[in-house]
Formats: C-alpha cells, structure tokens, sequence
C-alpha cells in the first residue's frame, strides 16, 4: 500500500513539547518531512537593511539546533532553507508531493498571506493550520475573531475569556512518523539538514555567544526556566516587582521562548497552576496569567485587525505626530537623547535583546511624545533587536501607546523624570547602561 506523506512546515512553534501542529502531522501520514524556512520579515523590511541582529539570529539558531536534536531523538530531522518561505515551502511541495502540508497559526498577516499563497498554488493538497502560539483555538473563543467583533479593549477581552475554560498541555510526542527513505539522496535545492547551517548570512556569523550571554534560544533552555522560576518564590512577589528595569527573577523571562514557540503558553500556564496549589494562590500569581491574557489579546488583536497592525493610523486610523527626522531616529536607537532613563534603556535593548515592560514603555512614550516620530520606525526598531519580537505583541504595545490601538484613553505619555525617580531612585540603572 502507498504510503501517505506529510510535511509539517515549522513555523512559530519550535518545540515538541505541546505542540499541536506536530501532533496532528505525526498522527495523519505514515512518512514526515519537516522543514524551516525563514518568513517574509527575516528577508526583507521597509525599515532596515538586515530585519534581524545578529543576537536575534543568534537566537533562532539555537532554537533550531535545539529542536533539530530533539526530532532526532525520535529519528526524525529538521531541514532548514535560506530562501524566503514563499518559494521554498513551494519547491517543498513540488519535490516531495505529500498528501498533506500542517503548519501552526500565525497571527501575523503577511505571513498568513503566504500560507494562503501555497494553497492556492497547490490545491489538491490538504492543507491545515493548528492553533499552538495561544492558549485558545479560534472557535473556542466567547466572540467572533474580526475587526467588528474582537473587543475594543482588554478588559471587556479580558472579562470574556476569563471564564472560558482552557485545554491541558500535551506531551511531546513518544514517536514520529520516519522522514521518507529517500530524503538524504533526493534534496530540494536550497535545503540542507541543520547540521550544515543553512540560514541566512547574517545568523552565520553570529556564531558566537551573543552580547546578553543570559538567554540562549530552545526548548531545553526554555524549559529549564520554566522549573527554575517556579521553583524559586518569585512567582509569590511578580506584581510587585514585575515593573523593575533590571534584575532577572523580577519578571518570569518567558517572552523569547514562548516567541519562537520554545514554551507553549499553555504548558506556563500548568506550571503556575502547579505552583498555586504548591505554594498559595495570591494577587501575584494571578497578574502572570493577566500578563499572559494580554498577551493572548494581542494574538487576536493581530489575528482581527489585519494589515491595520502596520498602518500608522493603527486600528483608529487616527493620524499621529509623524516627524521622520533622521537625526533625532539615530539618536533614540543609540542612546543619545536628551533622557538619561530613555539612553540606559535604549542600551540594554541594544546590548542584550532584552528589555524590560516599563523599559520598553517609556522608550516608546519618549519616541512618540517628547521626540513627536513615527511610532512604526520605533516598533521596527525593537523588531530587529527584541529577542522575543513577535508580530502581535509588538506592533500591538506600540499602537496602544501611541493612541491608536486598543487604549481606550489614547496617547500614553510617561513624565520620565518621575519614572527615574520611581524606577531608579539611586541611578544605578542608568549608571549600569548609560
Ligand atoms: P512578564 O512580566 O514575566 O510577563 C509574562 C508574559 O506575559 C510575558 O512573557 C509575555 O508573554 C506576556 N506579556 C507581559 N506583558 C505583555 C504585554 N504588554 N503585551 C503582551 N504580552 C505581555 N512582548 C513580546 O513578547 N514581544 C514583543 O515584541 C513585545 N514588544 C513590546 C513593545 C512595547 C512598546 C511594549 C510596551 C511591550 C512589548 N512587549 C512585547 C510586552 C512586554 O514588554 C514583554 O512581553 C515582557 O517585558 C517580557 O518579559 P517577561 O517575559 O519577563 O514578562
């Protein structure tokens, strides 16, 4: 009998741990083909040359490696192209002809364009996309996913899904369907097993550990600071030190991973559970969910709003303050404002790929209000060098505090010397990275 072939197209979900993508593509076919290949946005971008630093790149290799060896645990192995998605997952298709292609949901529009690409181009295949970057299906949620119908703000969001139930993580899988016998003798052009890098220059040369030196990208590390947080107290205090601009246990540190689909956001939301019938249930325990639900409103904020996510009128189509003097933009990304507070962050940012919630809202509130920019050259600008840059979350914070996104009350505007002294009392923050 002919055996059916499958190709399960990695995308936002670099994990075997709950991975419902993986799950359903291992348990359709009888041969696998799984495969990476970078999207649109590592490619191209209207705001920089290279879309990605080294650090990020850095940072996506490492996931990659990291699941490589773990779908090679299961004799299973990852092929990674370095040409654009489009045209790859297309030659993909076209070599292996399998029955079936499975990816998991993006929320980011040019990247649902171009799964809606392939399928047109190859119509008599199956074609399914599983929901594995949010902690809801899309029919599971209490509204219709639209422009129209997605809540207007998070709280009326978050007072709908509050009380719908959540699905348990699943395991990884204990086996996977064997890639087909022929996988090594017959190569698409432009793909190569991980083992022979394959990614685009840049994250070539990035080779080295990265600047941070704290973060490093895979499910391994991912999952290990998932114990280490909720084996340490920290869990009991994050509403009151979750604003701190520095310090590692302050916030869980989660976003890169559950960026790069390291860690599901289901699987954290276990582990606290876990922790609150350990330790206590407390106003600090419940802020992480209500952090992770702001983050789930993003998803479908991005999911609703479409190319509106990019659009510098954001969802309001309200016209801000646009200023692109280049000058005042050179000196915001390296840390030569007039802002003390504003340079220390903007260090940080650049030296380690990380900043902090109130770090990244006052830059953003000194971007748009005091330097009066284009609010999009801001959130580029994290996009290259945030190592958990994620479509939805990024463009979603910037357009709420530039006034044209999901904030109810409009343009936010930080007093920076107030915050300074709140969040820095005694300068050592800025001292660190001024
Ligand atoms: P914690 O405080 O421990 O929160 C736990 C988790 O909740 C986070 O990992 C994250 O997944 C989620 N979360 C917390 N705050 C937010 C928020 N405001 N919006 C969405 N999710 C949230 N987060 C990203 O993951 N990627 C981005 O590209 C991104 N860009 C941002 C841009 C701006 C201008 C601002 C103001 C915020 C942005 N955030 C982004 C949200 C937030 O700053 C980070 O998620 C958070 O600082 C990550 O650190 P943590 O994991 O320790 O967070």
């Amino acid at each position: 009998m002919k055996k059916t072939r499958g190709l399960y197209w990695v995308s936002n979900d670099l994990r075997l741990d709950d991975n419902p993508a993986l799950i359903t593509a291992s348990s359709r076919v009888d041969e696998l083909i799984v495969v990476y290949a970078p999207g649109r946005a590592w490619h191209e971008s209207v705001w920089h040359k290279q879309p990605a630093s080294p650090a990020r790149w850095q940072f996506l290799y490492e996931g990659l490696r990291c699941m490589d060896s773990q779908l090679g645990r299961l004799g299973q192995r990852l092929l990674v192209s370095d040409s654009p998605a489009q045209p790859s997952i297309a030659a993909c298709i076209a070599h292996y002809q399998p029955a079936e292609v499975i990816t998991s949901v993006q929320a980011g529009w040019y990247e649902r364009q171009l799964w809606n690409q392939l399928r047109a181009q190859f119509t008599e295949i199956r074609f399914t996309a599983v929901h594995s970057h949010t902690l809801f299906d899309r029919d599971a949620l209490p509204f219709d996913c639209s422009a129209a119908h997605l809540p207007r703000t998070f709280s009326a969001f978050r007072r709908l899904i509050e009380s719908t139930s959540l699905a348990a993580p699943k395991p990884a899988p204990g086996k996977l369907p064997p890639p087909p016998g022929d996988i090594e003798s017959t190569p698409v052009a432009g793909f190569a097993p991980l083992t022979k890098p394959a990614l685009p220059p840049a994250c070539q040369n990035a080779a080295g550990p990265h600047d941070s030196g704290f973060i490093t990208g895979g499910e391994r590390a991912a999952q290990e600071q998932l114990a280490s947080y909720f084996s340490s107290a920290a869990p009991s205090h994050y509403k009151a030190v979750r604003n701190a601009l520095d310090g590692w246990h302050h916030s869980t540190k989660f976003s890169p991973w559950l960026a790069s689909g390291s860690l599901s956001a289901r699987r954290i939301i276990a582990a606290l559970r876990d922790y609150e019938r350990r330790a206590g249930a407390n106003e600090s325990t419940y802020w992480i969910f209500f952090e992770l639900l702001w983050r789930e409103y993003f998803q479908w904020y991005a999911h609703a709003h479409g190319t509106s996510l990019f659009a510098i009128g954001g969802i309001r189509n309200k016209r801000p303050v646009d200023d692109d003097n280049s000058d005042q933009l050179w000196r915001w990304q390296n840390g030569k404002t007039d802002f003390p507070i504003v340079n220390a962050c903007m260090n940080q940012l650049r030296r380690t790929g990380y900043l902090s919630n109130r770090g990244r809202q006052l830059v953003a509130s000194c971007f748009v209000n005091e330097l009066g920019m284009d609010w999009r050259a801001g959130a580029a600008w994290f996009e290259y060098h945030l190592l958990d840059y994620d479509v939805a979350s990024n463009w979603g914070n910037w357009q709420y505090l530039a006034g044209v996104g999901a904030d109810p009350r409009g343009k936010r505007r930080f007093d920076l010397k107030k915050q300074a002294d709140t969040y820095d009392p005694d300068g050592q923050f800025r001292a660190r990275w001024g």
